[in-house]
């Protein structure tokens, strides 16, 4: 099968830029050694690794020790969330988190309310933003970890990041924040610094880099139980031999994407804009999602009333539009969104909904496709269901 003709669904995947492709190509052909072997290659290798370690360090603005190479997005949060409750329990076991993250930090956190931990998941208004004062009364003495995401993947909404680690450092200093920033990447500033987060996850292959990749960035000092264990790798953090090729992909796409946003998210808002506008003004009644303003260019999700979601992706698929609805990252058949029912949205508005999602390949004709064919097949559908 081949790919789509307009792929609108990044945020569940991209493609891999060439450049990444062929800077990961000699690691599978030449330089496969295993890093910290003790023969020549091994050491070589181990020299690569911490090379990329530093570039990685350097586009994050961070330290080389504070890089953890790990398999992906969601390992990334697994070893934030369960490597920060495991470490600290002695402190407190209470973790605060929100209602519309992604399912990598929602069953991590309900696997270990099931393990005894206390989580609160704070509620979201209709935009899909956190409210400030929800968090400040779910603060306590207990709270040990606070993991709110930059930029929403399903909505696009921002979350206030800022306030909320100045709101959990002033009442909670030893608290933890961990942001889950594989929907900003590339899209935001993603400097570790000015963000004052602690840990920060990424996935490489939503900006360009190969699946099978990921990074937590994790500030130094701040306590992680590995949750694979079996050697000292990644300084005792993650165990198992380092998938080179991959992280030599990453680190590449990175070095692309991160330095870039600003150039990426102003060619993706005009594309969006003309996409978002097109949808409003020629189909009635349609909902954009999310918050007006704060969010990230690249996301733009609607709803449309008397639609199926899933039978809408199908008409899209057949004329060569690949998108997605609900929390479609996951899944086969397709589950109302978690993230639209915290925002409140009604379920006969929410069953109806598209996530179009934007990268960098897209073009204007991809626009003009979606545009030229999305109003008629609404329309049909709502006939349908009336007839
Ligand atoms: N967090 C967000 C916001 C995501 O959108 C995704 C994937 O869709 C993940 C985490 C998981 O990342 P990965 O696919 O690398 O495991």
């Amino acid at each position: 099968m081949q790919s789509p003709r307009v792929y609108l669904d990044h945020t569940a995947t991209a493609p891999i830029d060439p450049s990444v492709w062929e800077a990961m190509l000699p690691y599978f052909t030449e330089r496969w050694s295993s890093p910290g072997a003790l023969y020549r290659a091994g050491r070589a290798m181990k020299r690569e690794l911490e090379d990329a370690r530093r570039r990685a360090a350097t586009v994050l603005g961070g330290e080389p020790a504070e890089v953890v190479f790990t398999s992906s997005g969601t390992e990334s949060i697994n070893l934030a969330l369960r490597g920060v409750a495991l470490a600290t329990q002695h402190r407190g076991r209470h973790l605060i988190t929100t209602q519309v993250e992604h399912r990598a930090v929602l069953d991590t956190a309900s696997q270990l309310e099931k393990q005894g931990w206390r989580v609160t998941y704070l509620p979201v208004d209709g935009a899909g933003v956190v409210q400030l004062d929800a968090l400040t009364a779910a603060l306590d003495d207990e709270t040990v970890l606070v993991s709110v995401m930059m930029a929403n993947n399903e909505v696009g909404s921002l979350q206030p990041l800022d306030a909320i680690v100045r709101t959990v450092k002033a009442a909670q200093p030893m608290a933890v924040v961990h942001t889950d920033a594989v929907a900003a990447a590339g899209y935001l500033p993603i400097e570790v610094t000015s963000l004052g987060v602690d840990l920060l996850s990424i996935s490489a292959h939503k900006i360009g880099g190969p699946k099978g990749a990921g990074l937590l960035w994790a500030r130094r000092g701040v306590l992680l139980q590995p949750i694979l264990t079996g050697d000292d790798r990644e300084r005792g953090r993650r165990a198992g031999q380092e998938d080179v090729p991959a992280i030599m992909g990453m680190v590449k796409a990175l070095e692309l994407a991160l330095p870039s946003c600003s150039e990426r998210s102003a060619a993706a808002g005009v594309l969006a804009r003309k996409l978002i506008d097109g949808i409003l003004a020629s189909i009635p009644g349609a909902v954009l999602t999310g918050h007006p303003t704060q969010r990230v260019p690249h996301v733009a999700s609607f709803c449309f009333e008397g639609v199926d979601g899933e039978a809408l992706l199908q008409q899209l698929d057949l004329r060569g539009i690949a998108a997605a609805a609900g929390s479609a990252c996951t899944s086969a058949t397709l589950e109302p969104s978690h993230v639209l029912r915290a925002m409140g949205v009604p379920s006969a508005l929410a069953e109806g909904n598209l996530r179009l999602s934007l990268g960098v390949e897209n073009t204007e004709g991809d626009i003009d496709q979606v545009l030229a064919v999305l109003p008629s097949i609404i329309e049909r559908m709502r006939a349908l269901r009336a007839s």
